[in-house]
């Protein structure tokens, strides 16, 4: 890849419908939803009570039919199910790992696809979701960064595959019953397909449903977003969500850094760390994790630890070294496991912790940087049976 290959490549224009009928209720804020239903005829004075019953049906209990609303009057309910709709994300085909981990592919508004992965572990499970189909960055080591396919989620399409997975784990309370302690989802990282900060607001008001405490509960401090490095977006994540950073850092030095993750050459590694030094304060969280794929004989020299461990100096945090994902055609191999042995050890004895990142999930392809919407894969084999049958 050349220097000045492209940060971001076109997205192809996705034509959208203007969403004719009844309004989703799933993924509007809870100040939405009360103008909303304010705008069916309910009086002011109650909407925001109305808005909070209807949340804990929805997001405390699981349920999508207005009729089971029993604290409801009849008519009310009747109304609201001519108004609106309550929808998630629909599953299109489930995978499960010999380790237990699920991959679902869901269809989103306009046919789209994305990626959802459940890594189940001792006493918790991370759900990782997307919040873009494709990702209109360019990291020349991922996979959904050849896409190039892509659309923002909405708020609802990002909350809604949190409301999936608890579905298929069936993990909804029952009506009235407080929620279990431990929780076979009790986390979510933001590092499935896209960037999130490039879909700021969405993916703001998803994990803001996602915290609330009448509804999914989860604590700011089990969701982690993952961003290549967005700098401005940084600070208002902080601000606006709290939630813990996990950066893509990938690279010690701005030369490297700009061929792997091309959004270094808008902010580089200076204009990063300046921000990432703020961050842990804002957001009252304790430290950022710096993600670091190994790739053999690109990044993962002793050189290149030692330079990591000047450059964070100061930062609370954690690395989290990811053995490179392999998948059809990429230009990189993963580094062997004695080098990312004697890398992981120089980066500890600094007094980092730094933990090698299982891949979990490799045999239904459901690692990091793996993930591409079936639509997409489909395309390419289409077109790659077009060239080679001649046609095109
Ligand atoms: N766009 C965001 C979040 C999604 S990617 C970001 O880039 O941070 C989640 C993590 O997987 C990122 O750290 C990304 O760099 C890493 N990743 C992407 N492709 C990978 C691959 N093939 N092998 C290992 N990690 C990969
Ligand atoms: Fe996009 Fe993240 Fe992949 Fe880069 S690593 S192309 S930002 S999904």
């Amino acid at each position: 890849m050349s220097a000045d290959a492209p940060i971001t490549q076109d997205v192809m224009t996705i034509p959208r419908k203007v969403p004719a009928g009844p309004a989703n209720l799933v993924g509007m804020t809870r100040a939405a939803m009360r103008d909303a239903l304010i705008a069916i005829g309910t009086p002011e004075k109650q909407a925001k009570m109305r808005v909070g019953q209807i949340w804990q049906w929805i997001y405390q209990w699981g349920v999508r039919d207005f009729y089971a609303m029993t604290n409801l009057s009849k008519a009310f309910r009747a109304e609201l199910a001519e108004a609106f709709v309550i929808e998630i994300p629909e599953v299109v085909s489930k995978q499960v790992s010999t380790d237990g981990t699920r991959k679902w592919l869901v269809r989103i508004a306009g046919g789209h696809e994305v990626e959802v992965v459940y890594i189940p572990e001792e006493g918790r499970g991370t759900l990782c979701i997307s919040s873009q189909v494709g990702c209109t960055l360019t990291c020349s080591f991922c996979h959904t960064g050849t896409q190039k396919l892509v659309r923002n989620l909405t708020a609802g399409e990002i909350v809604g595959q949190v409301m999936m997975a608890r579905d298929d784990l069936d993990e909804w309370p029952e009506h009235g019953k407080r929620t279990e302690d431990a929780r076979l989802l009790s986390n979510i990282v933001l590092m499935g397909m896209g960037e999130p900060l490039y879909n700021f607001e969405n993916v703001r008001d998803a994990m803001k449903i996602a915290m609330d405490p009448e509804g999914i509960q989860l604590s700011r401090r089990r969701i982690t977003l993952s961003t290549s490095g967005v700098v401005p977006e940084i600070a208002r994540t902080a601000e606006e969500i709290g939630c813990q950073l996990a950066v893509s850092f990938h690279a010690t030095t701005d030369e490297v850094r700009n061929k792997l993750v091309p959004i270094n050459k808008r902010w580089n590694i200076a204009e990063l760390l300046d921000v990432l030094r703020t961050y842990p304060k804002v957001s009252n969280s304790e430290r950022i994790t710096f993600e670091y794929v190994m790739l053999d004989g690109v990044n993962d020299s002793d050189e290149d630890a030692y330079r990591l461990i000047e450059l964070i100096r100061g930062i609370p945090a954690k690395i989290n070294l990811i053995p490179f994902n392999e998948w059809p055609g990429a230009p990189y191999k993963r580094s062997s496991n004695n080098r990312i042995r004697a890398f992981s050890e120089i980066v500890y004895k600094a007094g980092y912790a730094s933990p090698v990142r299982k891949p979990r999930g490799e045999d239904i392809m459901a690692a990091c940087g793996q993930l591409k919407s079936a639509t997409e894969r489909e395309r390419k084999s289409r077109r790659e049976i077009a060239a080679e049958t001649g046609l095109n």
